[in-house]
């Protein structure tokens, strides 16, 4: 098997698996009870959030565990929304957005709130420009992810967050780090709110996080018996917040080296690749190197992805949360519909071998010349 799906999600590093079973095993109380069982794993609990803390450069009570990035970001925005309201209702975002944030805006839409899109430029970059333009008085939020998993593009954080605060010390700042998390360096200094998952960093599936300032004011989406935070009531689960915290840990070690090796991989599939006919890169000099899409723009990506897979070779349509739809993100930087309806996107990892990378190349090129009658 070759898989090259690793933005969709990632295999759990087995130290992380150890540390799940060691706490499965041994840390059988509830951390909300006051017993000693309960107290022991409140312990564990309290310690792994400090190391996530720590990392993030935040304060522990910072940190609020989740179901994942799905459940965070809703959290944040809509959490911003109805807790702010009455300061404004204004929201802004972007194109570049993951379906969590864009269908929750979406909603908020319909229920009274002002949404708008900020502008990019040809190669991804949020327009400062526009987005100066569009902070009002009344602009509560702005969300606008860290890295965008279709393309990979990178935004500035710290410059959107200067840019944001200069026109509306009021107005929060929410990033999606998700797809950031692990591959570059996150700071939440540079954020009011941010949003991220475990199972994107090789740790398990089922738990997220949001980070959210103090001065932060936001209203919870679940109500119930309160346990770290009132804000996401329900017993913490503690194993898959142990696995996150150690895949964090691991994540950030050798990172730069990681991201080199990465990044001649993905050089390496885009040389093959580019400047043939009817093949197009989509990734732009801001793209991170672990995510490469490209558009083979005479066959349908499904049919590239079913090919691929009866060779046991594993990659997305435009991501593995949107298969088979128009990308959007593809029409807002290179604003070409042909070229939105047949991306496929690459996903490399630290994991990943130059074998790999030379037998999934292989494949594709027959795939191509064989729909491109060049067999
Ligand atoms: N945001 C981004 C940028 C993502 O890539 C994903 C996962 N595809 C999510 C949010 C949602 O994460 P989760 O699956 O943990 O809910």
């Amino acid at each position: 098997m070759i898989y090259l799906d690793y933005s969709a999600t990632t295999p759990v590093d087995y130290e992380v698996i150890d540390a799940m079973n060691r706490t499965y095993k041994d840390y059988v109380g509830n951390a909300n009870s006051i017993n000693n069982l309960g107290k022991r794993s409140n312990d564990l609990l309290s310690a792994s959030t400090k190391q996530i803390a720590d990392i993030l450069k935040c304060n522990q009570d910072e940190i609020i565990f989740t179901s994942g990035a799905t459940e965070s970001n809703n959290m944040a925005i809509m959490g911003t929304a109805f807790a702010n309201h009455r300061r404004g209702k204004h929201i802004i975002t972007s194109k570049l957005e993951h379906p969590s944030v864009l269908k929750v805006v979406e909603y908020l839409g319909t229920c009274g709130f002002e949404i708008d899109y900020v502008k990019n430029d040809k190669d991804g970059l949020i327009n400062f420009e526009h987005l100066k333009e569009l902070i009002r008085e009344d602009t509560i939020l702005v969300s606008i992810c860290a890295v965008n998993s279709e393309l990979g593009i990178r935004q500035p954080l710290k410059m959107i967050k200067q840019v944001i605060k200069k026109e509306n010390s009021n107005t929060y700042f929410h990033s999606d780090v998700t797809q950031a998390l692990g591959k570059v360096d996150i700071n939440m200094i540079d954020l009011d709110l941010a949003s991220a998952s475990s199972h994107k960093l090789y740790g398990p599936k089922g738990v997220g996080l949001l980070f959210k300032r103090n001065t932060i004011t936001i209203k919870p989406l679940l109500y119930g018996s309160s346990n770290i935070t009132n804000l996401r009531p329900g017993t913490p689960p503690l194993e898959l917040i142990v696995g996150f915290s150690k895949a964090l840990r691991l994540s950030i070690l050798d990172i730069e080296k990681r991201n080199n090796y990465i990044e001649k991989l993905n050089n390496k599939i885009t040389r093959e690749l580019e400047g043939k006919k009817g093949i197009l890169i989509n990734k732009t000099k801001y793209s991170v190197p672990q995510i490469l899409s490209i558009s083979l723009v005479n066959i349908k990506p499904e049919v590239i992805v079913n090919a691929l897979g009866e060779n046991e070779i594993y990659i997305s349509t435009n991501t593995a949360c949107s298969s088979g739809e128009l990308s959007e993100v593809i029409i807002a930087v290179h604003n070409d519909r042909l070229r939105a309806k047949t991306s496929i996107r690459i996903s490399i990892s630290h994991l990943t071998t130059l074998d790999e990378v030379n037998t999934f190349l292989n494949h594709l090129t027959n795939i191509y010349e064989k729909y491109m009658n060049l067999k």
